[in-house]
């Protein structure tokens, strides 16, 4: 504790949690240890939402029923097409006084394999790509992918395919030019490094069958395919196959004080708000956690947040207790669970010190994000910030603002407007993050621990 002095009655200044909350620095090592096999098992949304259920049941969660009443302190969830979760549990007050919403997603950057992907070419088979999500191509080459999702068979069955994770599983990779011939590549513009048709995935150089047989190396991979998993050549266009950088979550640094993984995007807030969920027992409002699909491309479709499967299960909640649908959620309060830029001293310029975030000095609280002045965002009202910031305080939270940028640096969005634009209270909260959208994204233990305790201070 520092010594107290007149100005720091009026003036704010930031601390490091560890100076903050020393002991925190010891449970923070210990909750990321199931944070990181959270993100070992799940590195696809389907991956995540079969992780969820496991961890689901487990905690007594059972499957909501329309129609039937469910009494506080009751868990429940809904699977959406298996590629979004909704965990909730009632609360000790009505539906009318609205609920306690954190939303998260759990789909990450990535490569998807095109529905006609395989091809050969001289002595190699490969397989085409159309990247999913906002990356930054050139990442992609000369780094180790692992094979993840599923493939239906012509008779309807379905074969889950994870190849590349396991120890002594092959990987498959993009190549990129030797620097003695790139003369040409060099010249480039960074984001043309390399060009969405280059992202191409070598899978194989052994032919097949006799030395004058068409489609040789095509064929012994879908040998090797049909074997393992029994699907055909055509089954791909019924199929969602992606490429993913392969390993395990590890930690970063002498001091083991980050994690370095794929995928914390948004997995990070996904499960520290999944685990404040399964944690309460006996809720003030009703909680709900959402573990949703599609965020990086915009939020469309069916598993996306811009649909209605979220607002459709918050009617029927309302139903149960025969309250108004629409003034329960007047009277709800969501937060937008994602990650925010934190300030990397190598490229300083591109974040407004003053307010940016930083790594160890806690969550994330984003009153806006958007781009082109603030365009796109929902801009959490000053009553909304006082009020979680205010329950952040209560329980000894420690927390931050953070700016996505520059004014006219670029900028981005998430879920919140999606839910704010139904008439419920919303604000962006989550981890600080460098490397955001990279093959392996760095956030620290501290800040992990501490959005955990944010989402726990919201579902008491
Ligand atoms: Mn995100
Ligand atoms: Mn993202």
């Amino acid at each position: 504790m520092k010594q107290e002095n007149k100005t720091e009655t009026y003036l704010y200044e930031p601390q490091h949690i560890a100076d903050a909350r020393p002991d925190d620095v010891q449970s923070a090592q210990s909750f990321c240890e199931d944070y990181k096999a959270f993100l070992n098992a799940a590195k696809t949304e389907r991956e995540a939402v079969a992780e969820t259920l496991r961890l689901l049941g487990a905690a007594g969660y059972t499957p909501f029923e329309y129609g039937k009443t469910f009494e506080p302190g009751s868990k429940v969830y809904v699977d959406n097409r298996g590629k979004c979760v909704i965990a909730c549990t009632i609360g000790r007050r009505p539906l009318s006084d609205g609920v306690r919403l954190a939303i998260a997603h759990i789909d990450s950057p990535r490569l998807d394999m095109k529905p006609n992907p395989l091809y050969e070419s001289s002595g190699l088979a490969l397989f085409k790509t159309h990247y999913y999500g906002g990356i930054r191509k050139y990442q992609w080459g000369a780094t180790p992918l692992a094979l993840h999702g599923v493939v239906y068979r012509a008779d309807g069955t379905r074969a889950d395919v994870r190849i590349g994770e396991d120890e002594g599983d092959p990987v498959f990779c993009v190549t990129d030019l030797l620097p003695h011939l790139a003369a040409d590549q060099s010249k480039r513009t960074l984001a043309d490094g390399l060009r969405g048709e280059e992202l191409n995935i070598v899978l194989a150089s052994l032919p097949d069958g006799e030395e004058d047989d068409k489609d040789r190396f095509k064929r012994a991979v879908m040998r090797i395919l049909h074997e393992k998993y029994g699907f055909t050549e055509r089954d791909f266009t019924r199929a969602e196959l992606c490429a993913v950088p392969a390993g395990k979550a590890v930690d970063v640094g002498f001091d083991r004080s980050m994690i370095g993984a794929y995928g914390h995007d948004d997995r990070v807030c996904a499960y520290t708000a999944l685990r404040a969920e399964m944690d309460t027992a006996s809720p003030e409002y009703t909680t709900v956690c959402v573990l949703t699909d599609k965020e990086e491309v915009g939020s469309d479709g069916v598993t996306g947040l811009n649909s209605d499967y979220l607002f459709h299960f918050l009617q029927d909640l309302a139903d149960m207790q025969g309250v108004v649908y629409r003034h329960m959620l007047r009277r709800s309060m969501c937060l937008s669970a994602d990650v925010n830029a934190a300030f990397d001293p190598t490229f300083p310029d591109v974040l407004e010190k003053n307010n940016a975030a930083y790594l160890n000095r806690g969550v994330c609280v984003t009153k806006y994000t958007g781009a082109r002045g603030k365009s796109s965002t929902n801009d959490a009202s000053a009553e909304v910030m006082a009020f979680v910031t205010n329950l952040l305080d209560a329980e000894g939270v420690c927390w931050q603002t953070g700016e996505l940028g520059k004014v006219d640096q670029g900028g981005g969005g998430t879920i919140a407007k999606y839910v704010a634009n139904r008439n419920v209270d919303t604000v962006d909260i989550g981890v600080p993050m460098l490397s955001m959208h990279a093959p392996f994204e760095l956030v620290a233990k501290l800040d992990v621990y501490h959005t955990y305790l944010a989402f726990s201070a919201f579902a008491k």
